[in-house]
């Protein structure tokens, strides 16, 4: 036998609560239970967005959500600032030119965070973007933008939104829509949110309703406009995923019980255990930027496959991690400890990495790493 663990950047592990409360019987969409829970769910939604902007639920990835956020606000032959700083800042620039969208890319180098700078810079060299991409946690690097310096950037101009892609980030560390003037707001099912995949989230602001009101939109599934005015009145446009509605009722009533506080300072407290131990086991942190605290992503020692070390993980320990994607395949590998994880969690992966590390033939000396997480995450500490 072996025992499966999960410790990939999405999909993520799943309380049992969540699995159980998604096992019910299948409800009718049109049904008056449905319009109930589906208003609960809205409201909840609201609070881990800290908005009171409409936050649309898809059925879908979270990439249908990034399409819609470029088909619902923009027309044919408008522009875009795309931040690329990696895989996913990548996905904002190819979702742009598939819609007709004329593409300002901002390159950052991966595991980088974007210099807020650069993008105003680029807003005043052209004052037609009408809309900025960005992520708030690149999960291909590791590396986090700050992107509530972006929204002071972005904020003044009339006719400019900015679009977070906030997937790894939100339900992991403060995003204050609201409070900070975030236009969009993206998030999945998979990752933070301890579902299954399957659903999108999506906030939007005042604002970016009036683009979408003047854009030529080319949505049908994803037409924002459509499910807005279905949603408000707790109905969704086409069937929605009524199972894993159920599901993020109880995910929701978990985060409220636990509190928004609580819950980034818990993983926050996880997140810098691990790269801690990293470095105790004298392992190298691959972002150079502002790390996100959705991942731990490590740089594979000189003379050892990162692609090696995410294979043996899987194979020989039952762990599923992460590589790394084009320029970076082999010299990274990436763990995740966002959602339903505690200290143990982290405890055993940096372990695990200990273990792969000395079977790959690295000179790792067991138990350094280890002992930091366990000192940083003991009863009573931070
Ligand atoms: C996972 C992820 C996505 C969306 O991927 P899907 O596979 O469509 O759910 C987008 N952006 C980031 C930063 C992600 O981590």
């Amino acid at each position: 036998m072996m025992k499966r663990y999960l410790l990939a950047p999405g999909p993520t592990q799943v309380p049992p609560e969540v699995l159980l409360a998604m096992a019910a019987p299948v409800l009718h969409h049109r049904a008056p239970e449905f319009a109930e829970l589906f208003g609960q769910v809205r409201n909840d939604l609201k609070w881990v967005f800290q908005t009171q902007n409409e936050v649309l639920i898809l059925a879908s990835s979270g990439t249908g959500a990034m399409e819609g956020a470029v088909a619902n606000f923009l027309s044919p032959g408008d522009k875009a600032l795309v931040v690329n700083g990696g895989k996913f800042g990548e996905r904002w620039g190819k979702i742009c030119q598939t819609f007709g969208i004329k593409v300002v890319e901002l390159r950052v180098e991966w595991g980088h965070s974007v210099d807020p700078q650069a993008v105003a810079e680029a807003l005043r060299q052209d004052p037609t973007i009408k809309a900025v991409y960005v992520q708030a946690s690149e999960t291909s690097t590791g590396a986090a933008h700050d992107v509530k310096t972006l929204a002071e950037i972005v904020r003044p101009r009339d006719e400019t939104i900015l679009v977070v892609d906030a997937i790894t980030a939100l339900g992991v560390f403060d995003i204050q829509t609201d409070a900070w003037g975030l236009d969009v707001v993206v998030a999945g099912s998979q990752k933070a949110f301890m579902l299954p995949p399957g659903l999108a989230f999506v906030s939007v602001s005042p604002k970016a309703w009036r683009l979408a009101e003047r854009a030529k939109n080319s949505a049908f599934y994803f037409n924002f406009i459509k499910e807005r005015d279905a949603q408000v009145n707790n109905q969704t446009a086409y069937t929605p995923a009524v199972s894993m509605i159920l599901g993020l009722k109880e995910v929701l009533r978990m985060m409220k019980a636990e509190g928004l506080k609580a819950m980034f300072g818990r993983q926050s407290r996880l997140a810098y255990a691990l790269r801690e131990a990293v470095r105790a086991a004298g392992l190298e942190l691959f972002p150079k930027g502002v790390p996100s605290d959705a991942l731990t992503v490590i740089t594979a020692p000189p003379g050892i496959d990162g692609q090696a070390v995410y294979k043996q993980l899987r194979v020989q320990y039952g762990i599923t991690a992460a590589g790394g994607q084009d320029h970076l395949r082999g010299k990274i590998f990436r763990l995740s400890h966002m959602g339903y994880v505690d200290r143990f969690d982290v405890i055993m992966a940096m372990a695990a990495v200990e273990m792969v590390l000395k079977d790959l033939g690295h000179p790792v000396a067991l138990g350094q790493g280890v002992a930091r997480a366990q000192e940083l995450l003991r009863a009573g500490q931070g």
